[in-house]
């Protein structure tokens, strides 16, 4: 069985449980970007406690993302898996033991679940989304890049669960109070992928297995729900479930198979 859980999307704070039970459970946590406090009460909202995480994945070192880490990880002794570009910029002390260096394209054995981080075009450091998979289901994860490329797409081919950044909507962005610099800076190669460029990639990936997506860091000055998933459900007809990820409560567990 492999299950995935949002505990929150967006600006104001990403985490995400996954889930995999085979002989035993194992659980990923990827990203905290929110106090320990309130992670652990999302986390509390799932069944589960922060003793109950195997590893942590830090997808990049801005603060909706890299959030309680070094604390998660110090009080509950949690590996806790970066780029070294995430690490350094990240300017964050992890004993020695418990940080893993992660590459793109070098996967993660973690049994039960096994990773595979890929590199996206984002402004950071040195970012990385992940591929989840149980040996027979995959859940992709990809939030927090400025635009898809062939690499991008390659690394999602085939995946049964998608969760998708759907950061804005072009009107909204270019409509709303934000500085010029950074409607520049959101829309740009190295921001955060609209709804279309979203529905564009789920559009090519529905030839495969895909079975649920769920849209995810939505802007909560840029973007709708109900925008998110109109773009969405242009690109791939009705047969694939969708669910859209609230900035605080996430979403419910959603089980592939
Ligand atoms: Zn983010
Ligand atoms: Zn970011």
């Amino acid at each position: 069985m492999l299950r995935l859980r949002s505990l929150g999307s967006g600006s104001t704070g990403n985490a995400t449980v996954i889930e995999a039970t085979g002989l035993r459970t194992r659980r990923l946590l990827i990203d905290c970007g929110m106090s320990l406090r309130v992670l652990s009460q999302r986390l509390g909202q799932a069944g589960l406690e922060p003793g109950q995480i195997d590893a942590i994945f830090i997808t990049h070192e801005h603060a909706d993302h890299i959030g309680c880490a070094q604390r998660l990880s110090g009080q509950w002794r949690i590996p806790v898996w970066m780029s070294e570009g995430t690490w350094r910029a990240s300017k964050l002390s992890f004993e020695t033991h418990l940080l893993r260096l992660a590459c793109s394209e070098q996967p993660i054995d973690l049994g039960e679940l096994y990773l595979a981080p890929f590199a996206v075009p984002h402004d950071a450091a040195q970012p990385l989304q992940v591929r989840c998979s149980n040996g027979q289901h995959d859940w992709g994860v990809l939030t927090d890049l400025g635009h898809i490329n062939d690499a991008v797409r390659q690394a999602l081919a085939g995946c049964h669960g998608l969760l998708l950044e759907c950061n804005h909507d072009p009107e909204l962005l270019q409509q709303s109070a934000y500085p010029a610099f950074l409607k520049r800076r959101v829309a740009g190669a190295l921001g955060h992928l609209a709804n279309d460029q979203a529905a564009q990639l789920a559009g090519e990936l529905q030839r495969g297995q895909l079975q649920h997506i769920v849209a995810a860091h939505l802007s909560l000055t840029n973007n709708r729900p109900e925008l998110a998933e109109q773009a969405l459900r242009t690109a791939i007809g009705s047969s694939i479930a969708l669910t859209v990820a609230h900035a605080h409560s996430g979403t419910p567990w959603i089980e592939l198979g």
